[in-house]
């Protein structure tokens, strides 16, 4: 039940990546006949992962997964525009600790509401100054709240300002076109769809200019030096070709199970509330706050069942902060301490459904019997 932290990689990604792990062990960079496959292999992924979100395969750079590409966005446009970097205030720390490094340039957080949607008033506000980036992520991935993009580009496209977008969580989950939102740079990880850790990629529109971030050889158009990734490079164009395949029924079936154990959980338990938006949500995000149950604590009573959760983000669950995001949409410190999120996966089975449902009510209704 934590498949926002990563997702299990598909067995037909592990087949298409073999050979390029074993006897296609070539670099694509050579001139001789099966390294040539491998360089076809790499460019045929390309186009796999465009078609995702109808861009061109040239407008696609293959990074180290989704943090590497919001790093580039942000610093490429840092590096060569003036003005303040206008973001939200409930970014992944992959946007909001690269935008703050060294305090480079002035850095602005745009608020959300209590549902986590962004404010699209004071963003027009901030966009009558001058602003170097708009930075704003597709879909939260802890309330798994999912952005206006369209109406924020329309926004930065009347004030002539780049527009970033962190789609990690949305990209291959829900349908997500660059000239349907207007996004002007989008950043993507494999290992959120079932494929492979460590690689990812940064969409660039092709009129836009983009730093080269890794200087070297004249890998990935000259703008990312090094060679490639080539097995996870192939594992991720087989994660988007799978992605792409009946993406409607797969959404469909998630979001039955998803409301199905939201409404069985606010039916059978009392002072629960739901996080994040009820309309405009990833179909695979389930984020409750239980009143009087401590989170770490129903955490710990759900894993000895064989279930997986997480209190947020799985990058912050090391330290003892408590999640910008529920703070930023109104939720005090006991409530943050009382919430966990739960995110599915479209081979689920509404009997695993109900089996966690089932735990989640008994643990939640025995923590409550031994709280004073
Ligand atoms: C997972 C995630 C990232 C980081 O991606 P990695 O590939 O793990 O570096 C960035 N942004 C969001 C919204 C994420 O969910």
């Amino acid at each position: 039940m934590d498949n926002a932290a990563t997702a299990k990689m598909k067995p037909e990604v592990l087949r298409a990546m073999e050979p390029y792990l074993t006897r296609q062990y070539y670099n694509p960079s050579a001139n001789y006949e099966p390294a040539r496959k491998c360089r076809d292999a790499v460019e045929n992924a390309r186009e796999s992962v465009a078609r995702v979100i109808g861009a061109k395969p040239e407008e696609i750079f293959f990074t180290s997964g989704g943090t590497e590409a919001d790093n580039w966005a942000i610093f490429s446009c840092v590096g060569r525009r003036r003005g303040t970097l206008v973001t939200s205030a409930i970014e992944h720390h992959a946007v909001l600790h690269a935008a703050r490094r060294d305090k480079m340039v002035p850095v602005e957080l745009v608020g959300v509401d209590c549902h986590g949607v962004i404010d699209l008033e004071r963003l027009k506000e901030l966009l009558l100054g001058e602003v170097c980036l708009v930075s704003i992520m597709a879909a939260n991935n802890e309330i798994g709240t999912v952005e206006p993009l369209k109406e924020i580009s329309r926004l930065t496209g009347a004030a002539k300002v780049p527009f970033h977008s962190d789609a990690v969580q949305a990209f291959g989950q829900i349908p997500l076109s660059v000239k349907e939102t207007g996004v002007d740079m989008l950043s993507g990880a494999a290992h959120k769809l079932g494929g492979p850790k460590g690689v990812g990629f940064l969409y660039v529109r092709e009129e836009m200019e983009l730093l080269g971030m890794i200087k070297g050889g004249e890998q990935e158009r000259g703008k990312r030096a090094g060679t490639e990734n080539v097995a996870g490079i192939v594992g991720f164009g087989k994660a988007c070709e799978m992605a792409m395949y009946k993406m409607e029924e797969k959404i469909k079936h998630e979001t039955m199970l998803r409301d199905y154990m939201i409404h069985e959980i606010e039916k059978r338990i009392s002072g629960v509330h739901l996080n994040g938006s009820r309309k405009c949500r990833l179909p695979n995000n389930i984020h409750f706050t239980f009143d009087k149950v401590r989170g770490d604590a129903l955490l710990a009573l759900l894993e000895e069942q064989g279930i997986l959760a997480s209190a947020g983000s799985a990058c912050n669950s090391s330290n003892t902060e408590p999640s910008h995001v529920l703070t930023e949409i109104g939720l005090d410190e006991e409530a943050v301490r009382n919430s966990l999120r739960f995110t599915i996966q479209p081979d689920m089975k509404i009997r695993q459904i109900d089996y966690v449902v089932d735990a989640i009510v008994q643990s939640v209704h025995y923590l409550r019997s031994i709280t004073p």
